[in-house]
């Protein structure tokens, strides 16, 4: 946790939930290990919903479609999300999730690696919701910017690495040391490119906010 426990647990005592079946999907998660924006990235993310009005959102990483459902049920009327998911065993638990919540018609999964659908994925998106593997990042900015429409925000989830990403590289272990490096690299690029102005938040685990100029 990044930020001191009880100030998140006061923040988080004025959550008013979300709909039952929202409420109820993360619950499974949870107990299923899969991980899911957290509650005060939630907040964040119904607050963007509600002043951007995206019409077309892209995300990148679905995982079992909590996140695709919340923006589905909080961004505007008749809004449309194209979310993105490579691991076999949550596409099939994501599309049955957004069947049971019957927004089949309003999210369309698109299975397999970021890495390959991005490039070859065309149409402007007023909302890109960054959520996959963070080493990636960095990588996948090219094709976002792309992507992403004039007046577009790019939001990007645990961008400070459960705190990781402050410390000194010999402070991480080896394994998150590629991560540790590439998210510094993110970070500075999303905050000197001539075409973002972006926002580093301390909210969750770390969150950015991006407006393309
Ligand atoms: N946005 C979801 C959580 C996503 S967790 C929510 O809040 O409900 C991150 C997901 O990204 C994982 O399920 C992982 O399998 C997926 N992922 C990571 N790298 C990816 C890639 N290169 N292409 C597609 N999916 C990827
Ligand atoms: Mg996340």
């Amino acid at each position: 946790m990044i930020v001191d426990e009880r100030m998140v647990a006061f923040i988080n005592s004025f959550d008013k939930g979300n709909t039952p079946f929202l409420d109820n999907l993360e619950r499974e998660a949870l107990a299923a290990e899969v991980p899911i924006i957290r509650k005060e990235t939630q907040r964040l993310m119904k607050f963007l919903l509600t002043v951007h009005r995206p019409a077309e959102i892209l995300e990148v990483g679905a995982a079992i479609g909590f996140s695709a459902l919340f923006m589905s049920q909080y961004g505007p009327e008749g809004c449309h999300i194209t979310t993105i998911e490579k691991y076999e065993k949550r596409i099939s638990l994501a599309r049955e999730n957004f069947k049971r919540a019957g927004r089949q018609q309003q999210i369309t999964l698109l299975a397999g690696d970021a890495v390959d659908i991005l490039k070859e994925l065309k149409g402007s998106y007023d909302l890109i919701f960054m959520d996959a593997a963070k080493g990636q990042y960095i990588h996948f900015l090219p094709d976002i910017l792309r992507l992403l429409s004039e007046g577009g925000l790019l939001v990007s989830d645990n961008v400070l690495q459960d705190g990781d990403v402050v410390e000194s590289r010999f402070a991480v272990t080896r394994r998150n040391r590629t991560i540790h490096a590439r998210m510094r690299e993110y970070l500075y690029e999303l905050t000197h490119h001539p075409r973002l102005e972006t926002c580093i938040l301390p909210v969750g685990d770390g969150v950015t906010l991006s407006v393309k100029i």
